[in-house]
């Protein structure tokens, strides 16, 4: 039998809102491997959920920090430093883009808009890469972010999340070449729909989660668990000669065509 150990490893995991976050599911499977964890909270509003969200995981500790504010994510790797004194693994499960944005014309995506959906969604993995790999140096580290079939698709009302999640998994790719010299792997989760805040938050949303039961190969929705597993396996070992790769996890929708 294979069991994955991650005793003596450490993991920082960014986008826990609350029980129901990816974040959440992937922190369980890494904090039940054994891997002593921080979890990022955007502000102080919602310590209360993600300390609930977390607290069947031992040790872990709290850090607040806003992805689009660059000394939030300094004083957030620092602490790590100072507690961890290393890294090994790095969850980005973060996404924002304004209501207006996610219902409606694509067109009409104000260049605030844009601007704000890539700078959360896509550009706050570069800072955080950048600050984890000096943490990771010699430690076969592994980064997982977290997209969405709208990435290669156009799918209504997803709108500029979608050009976002194009942007991220592009990352995904340079940042893999960028640190695959270090021996730290990036790689990309691309989940079904999955009930949470942020999907909540698409227009339609409800009507997604019952095509995807209806022509999935595996005529059913993904659970967060299974999130939680790939993410799992792409932090581990197991994948180590995996990395700018993106897994779907998606009950296999992503292949079908008519
Ligand atoms: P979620 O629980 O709402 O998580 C999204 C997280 O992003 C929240 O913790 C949110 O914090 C955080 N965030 C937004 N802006 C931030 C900022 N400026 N600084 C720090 N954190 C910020 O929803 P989720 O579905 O688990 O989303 C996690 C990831 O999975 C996202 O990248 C999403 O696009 C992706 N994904 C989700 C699905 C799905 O169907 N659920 C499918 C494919 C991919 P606040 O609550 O404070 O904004």
């Amino acid at each position: 039998m294979v069991t994955i150990d991650h005793q003596g490893r450490f993991g920082l995991v960014f986008g826990v809102a609350n029980h129901r976050s990816l974040a959440a599911a992937i922190g369980e499977k890494l904090g039940a491997s054994g891997a002593r964890l921080a979890f990022a909270y955007q502000n102080e509003r919602l310590k209360d959920m993600v300390d609930k969200a977390t607290q069947g995981i031992s040790n872990r500790t709290l850090l607040e920090c806003d992805v689009t504010r660059d000394d939030d994510l300094e004083r957030t790797f620092g602490r790590v430093k100072e507690e961890f004194g290393a890294l090994d693994f790095l969850v980005h499960s973060v996404a924002f883009a304004q209501r207006e944005d996610l219902e409606g014309a694509y067109r009409n995506t104000s260049r605030e808009g844009f601007r704000v959906a890539l700078d959360i969604s896509a550009y706050s993995l570069l800072p955080m890469a950048r600050l984890a790999a000096p943490l990771m140096e010699g430690r076969k580290g592994s980064i997982v972010t977290l997209s969405y079939l709208g990435a290669e698709r156009a799918v209504a009302s997803y709108n500029v999340m979608g050009t976002a999640k194009a942007a991220l998994e592009q990352a995904v790719k340079q940042l893999a070449l960028d640190l695959g010299s270090s021996g730290i792997r990036v790689n990309a989760i691309s989940a079904g729909p999955v009930n949470t805040l942020a999907a909540r938050g698409i227009s339609g949303f409800r009507d997604i989660l019952k095509i995807y039961e209806e022509r999935a190969p595996l005529r059913r929705n993904i659970t967060p668990e299974e999130v939680g597993a790939a993410a799992l396996f792409l932090l581990s070992d197991l994948a180590s000669g995996i990395t700018g790769t993106t897994l779907h996890v998606d009950c296999g929708y992503h292949i079908v065509g008519y």
